[in-house]
């Protein structure tokens, strides 16, 4: 087990566990830019592994994937979810699966995509509870090897970032 995940559940649920914002299912060790230019926002954009790509792209998107280095637009605004700096064909919203966190805010939308925590469930659970145990829970399972963001989370990586940035949110918004 790599060491990130070997840290204690409550590291990893407050996001800590990752070295250099990476873990143990990024293993790609391409040359490429870590980032590049997303062509319609301008945001710079994280290198992603192909196989998150070939897991999330519609089977005739799939087809289209070049040999080339993609990367991944993080812009809210911008409908682009997969580009490369290599001069081929881009990937938006309705391309993928499933709706892109970063660029989807309906209460229907994962943040955790390994275990089904969306907003609304979130949500739900501190109107019930007053607390959310997402974090916890998803940590749990990352210790146990159990997640698979590399391939079912659209920016490929870790979610504790975003789910406690929606925990934040929502507790913020309920009580004002
Ligand atoms: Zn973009």
């Amino acid at each position: 087990m790599n060491s990130c995940c070997a840290l204690p559940v409550e590291t990893i649920a407050r996001n800590e566990h990752l070295t250099n914002g990476e873990c143990c299912l990024i293993t790609d060790v391409s040359q490429a830019p870590a980032t590049a230019p997303c062509p319609v926002s301008q945001t710079a954009g994280r290198k992603i592994q192909r196989r998150t790509l070939e897991s999330l792209l519609k089977p005739y998107a799939r087809e289209l994937l070049q040999p080339a280095q993609y990367y991944y637009c993080a812009d809210p605004t911008c409908p682009i979810v997969y580009f490369s700096n290599a001069h081929v064909r881009t990937f938006s919203i309705g391309e993928l699966t499933v709706p892109v966190f970063d660029k989807d805010k309906s209460e229907e939308t994962s943040v955790c995509y390994c275990f089904d925590w969306t907003r609304g469930r979130i949500r739900d659970q501190i109107v019930e509870t007053g607390k959310s145990t997402a974090a916890v829970e998803i940590a749990q399972k990352v210790k146990a090897g159990e997640c698979a963001c590399d391939v079912k989370n659209p920016k490929g990586r870790c979610c504790l970032g975003d789910v406690n940035a929606v925990v934040k949110e929502t507790l913020r918004n309920l009580s004002r």
